[in-house]
C-alpha cells in the first residue's frame, strides 16, 4: 500500500494511505484522546473529544474517522483544540451525575481520566436540567445507570454488531435520548444473553455488574459457614492488570495467596472442573458417534452461548452437550463428594466462584444446576469484583508470594487450563478423544488448528479410524453465522465449541476493563491467551485423563464418565425459550 506523508505538529509523518489522523498521530507517538471510538466498530465521531485542527479547514476535524491526504497539515494541541476538548468534557459533565466517590469505575473511568488530563476542575460549569433516568436493575448480571451515560454508543455497537443481539439501542429524541432496551423493557425481560460485553466496553460507570461482594464478605465472617472459592482459568491471566501489572502477567500463585488471606476456607481451581467436563464431554461425543445420537455435539460451557441458543435456535438445543460447565461441576462435586470425604454438612457450604464472566451470575440460578438439592454455586463474582475485595481487605497483591491451590480440587492439567481461550474446549476434548480412540496420548501440538482469534475456525482430524470434523466459534455474531451453516446443512461437523465472548473467556465481560486508548491499538486477548498456553506447555500433565484428582474422583465416587452418579451430579437440561420466556 502506498504511503502518504503529512505534517503533524510541524513534523513529517509517513503512514499508509487510508490511515486516519488518529492512526497517523499514534504512529508518531502522539496520543489523541477518544471516547466513542472503537476501531472498526464504532467510528461515528460523535463525542468530538478527538478534534484536531487541519490547515485550511474552518471547523475542527474529528481525528478518529478522518483519513489523511497528501501534504495535510494537522495540529493536535493548539489552544483552540485544547479548549474545545475541555468544553466537550464540561458539557458531558453537565448531564452526568458526577458521583465519582461511590462509583465502581472511580480510577478506571475514561471520562474521569480525561477530565483530569484536560484540567476540568469544576463539574458544574454548565449546570442545568439533566435527562431523567432510573437505574435498570432487572437483569440478573448487571445494572444500567443512565445518569452516568455519555451516549457514546460503544455498548450498542458491541451488542448489535459483534454479538448480533441488539438488546439495547438509542431511544427517545433530543435531550431525552437514552440508551436502553426496546419498548422501555427492563434488560432482564429481553433476549439479552448476559455476556457483559457492553460492560467491558463502557468508558464510564453507566454499566456495571451486579455485585455480591458484601454477601460474600458476610459469609466469610459467619463462623457457621464453610466458604469455598474456585477460580476460572482466565482469571489468573488478567487479575494482575487491576493492580498495575502488565497485560499478560500470570498471577496464578498470587491469586491463591490473596484468596486465602481474604479468609476463604478452601481455595479450589475451576480447571479441575474443566478436566472433569472433558472426561464427560468426550464420553458423550463418542457415545453419540457410535450410537447415532444428535450430531454435532455443541459445547455448553458458556452460559451466554447457551441462552443465545435457547432464544435464537431453540430447535438446536438437543445438540447441546448435557455436561454442566466447569464452574457448576466444581460446585456440585464440592458440595457432595468433597463434603462427604471431609465430613461437612453441605448445607453449611457456601461455594463462591471467581469468573471472567457476568453470564455466570445468571447460570448459577438456572434450573437443573442444583445437584444436591441446593445451588451448585452460591455466588459468582467477576475478576473485577475480586480485585475490589482484595483492595478493600488491604491486601498488597503485588507483594504476595505465590501459593498452591488446595487438594483435592486443585489446579488441573494443561488441557483444563485451555478452557479460558477460544478453541481450548475443542483442543482439550480432542486430546481426550484421541487417547480414547487410539490408546495413545496425542502430541500436544496436534490440534493447534483450532487455536486463534478468528470468529470461526474449523479443522478435520483422523483419530484411529474415526474422522472428526470440528468447528470453533467465539462471539455470538460468529456463533450465529456458524449455526446458520449447520442449520442449512452446509456443514457436517461432529463437534462444535462456541464461546459467547470474542476470543473466549480471556475477553469475558467480567475481566478488568482496559481503556480504548489501549484496546484500539493492542489486542489484549492475545496477551492473556498466551498466559494460558504457557501454563499448558509448562504442565507435565497436559491431558484431562491424567489429572490425579479427577482419576481419584471416578475411582472413589463416580465410577466412570457417563455413570448414573456422574449424570445426576454433572449433567443438566436446557429450555426452548419462547419470545416472552427470559
Ligand atoms: S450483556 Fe451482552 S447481550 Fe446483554 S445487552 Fe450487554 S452486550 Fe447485549
Ligand atoms: S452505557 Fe456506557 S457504553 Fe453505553 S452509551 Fe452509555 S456511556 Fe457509552
Ligand atoms: S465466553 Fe467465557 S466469559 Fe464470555 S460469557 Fe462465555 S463463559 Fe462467560
Amino acid at each position: 500500500m502506498d504511503n502518504i506523508t503529512i505534517k503533524l505538529n510541524g513534523r513529517a509523518v509517513s503512514v499508509p494511505a487510508g490511515s486516519t489522523i488518529l492512526e497517523a498521530a499514534r504512529s508518531a507517538a502522539i496520543d489523541i484522546p477518544t471516547l466513542c471510538y472503537m476501531k472498526g466498530l464504532n467510528e461515528i465521531g460523535a463525542c468530538r473529544i478527538c478534534v484536531v485542527e487541519v490547515k485550511g479547514a474552518k471547523s475542527l476535524i474529528t481525528a478518529c474517522n478522518y483519513p489523511v491526504s497528501p501534504n495535510m497539515e494537522v495540529f493536535t494541541r493548539t489552544p483552540r483544540v485544547l479548549e474545545a476538548r475541555k468544553k466537550t468534557l464540561q458539557l458531558l459533565l453537565s448531564n452526568h451525575n458526577c458521583d465519582c466517590l461511590s462509583c465502581n469505575r472511580n480510577g478506571t473511568c475514561e471520562l474521569q481520566a480525561l477530565c483530569r488530563q484536560y484540567g476540568v476542575d469544576a463539574v458544574d460549569r454548565y449546570a442545568g436540567a439533566k435527562t431523567p433516568s432510573q437505574p435498570d436493575e432487572t437483569a440478573p448480571h448487571m445494572i444500567r445507570d443512565n445518569s452516568k451515560c455519555i451516549l457514546c454508543h460503544r455498548c450498542v455497537a458491541v451488542c448489535t454488531q459483534v454479538q448480533s443481539i441488539g438488546a439495547i439501542g438509542a431511544n427517545g429524541r433530543g435531550f431525552n435520548t437514552n440508551v436502553s432496551s426496546p419498548f422501555k423493557l427492563g434488560l432482564g425481560t429481553t433476549n439479552c444473553c448476559h455476556c457483559g460485553q457492553c460492560i467491558a466496553v463502557c468508558p464510564t460507570g453507566a454499566l456495571t455488574e451486579k455485585s455480591q461482594i458484601d454477601q460474600v464478605f458476610d459469609a466469610i465472617n459467619d463462623p457457621g459457614k464453610v466458604v469455598l472459592v474456585q477460580t476460572a482459568p482466565a482469571v489468573r491471566a488478567s487479575l494482575g492488570e487491576a493492580f498495575g501489572l502488565p497485560i499478560g502477567t500470570d498471577v496464578q500463585g498470587k491469586l491463591a495467596a490473596a484468596l486465602r488471606r481474604l479468609g476463604f476456607d478452601r481455595v479450589f481451581d475451576t480447571s479441575f472442573g474443566a478436566d472433569l467436563n472433558v472426561m464427560e464431554a468426550a464420553a458423550e461425543l463418542l457415545a453419540r458417534l457410535h450410537d447415532g445420537g444428535k450430531l454435532p455435539v455443541i459445547s455448553a460451557c458458556c452460559p451466554s452461548w447457551v441462552k443465545f441458543c435457547e432464544h435464537f435456535y431453540p430447535e438446536m438445543t438437543e445438540h447441546l452437550s448435557t455436561c454442566k460447565s466447569p464452574q457448576q461441576m466444581t460446585g456440585a462435586v464440592a458440595k457432595s463428594c468433597w463434603a462427604e470425604k471431609v465430613g461437612i454438612d453441605p448445607q453449611r457450604i457456601v461455594m463462591v466462584s471467581i469468573m471472567p464472566c457476568t453470564a455466570k451470575k445468571f447460570e448459577i440460578h438456572r434450573p437443573d444446576e442444583a445437584a444436591n438439592g441446593m445451588p451448585d454455586v452460591d455466588y459468582a463474582l467477576t475478576t473485577r469484583e475480586l480485585a475490589r475485595m482484595i483492595r478493600r481487605a488491604g491486601i498488597r497483591f503485588c507483594d504476595l508470594a505465590g501459593e498452591a491451590y488446595d487438594t483435592p480440587i486443585r489446579a488441573g492439567t494443561g488441557a483444563g487450563m485451555l478452557f479460558g481461550a477460544a478453541g481450548g474446549i475443542a483442543e482439550a476434548t480432542l486430546r481426550m478423544a484421541a487417547y480414547t480412540l487410539t490408546g495413545q496420548p496425542a502430541p500436544a501440538a496436534d490440534f493447534s488448528q483450532v487455536r486463534g482469534l478468528d470468529g470461526v475456525r474449523q479443522a478435520t482430524y483422523t483419530l484411529g479410524e474415526q474422522q472428526l470434523k470440528v468447528a470453533v466459534a467465539s462471539g455470538l455474531g460468529s456463533a450465529r453465522a456458524l449455526m446458520e451453516q449447520v442449520k442449512s446443512g452446509k456443514a457436517d461437523y461432529q463437534f462444535i465449541e462456541i464461546m459467547g465472548c470474542p476470543g473466549g473467556c480471556v475477553n469475558g465481560g467480567g475481566q478488568p476493563q482496559v481503556p480504548y486508548t489501549i484496546r484500539n491499538f493492542t489486542d489484549v486477548r492475545e496477551a492473556r491467551t498466551a498466559v494460558l498456553y504457557a501454563i499448558d506447555k509448562g504442565n507435565p500433565l497436559r491431558n484431562s485423563y491424567e489429572n490425579p484428582d479427577v482419576k481419584a474422583l471416578y475411582k472413589n465416587y463416580l465410577s466412570k464418565p457417563g455413570s448414573y452418579r456422574a449424570h445426576s451430579l454433572l449433567h443438566t437440561t436446557y429450555i426452548k425459550r419462547r419470545r416472552n420466556e427470559y
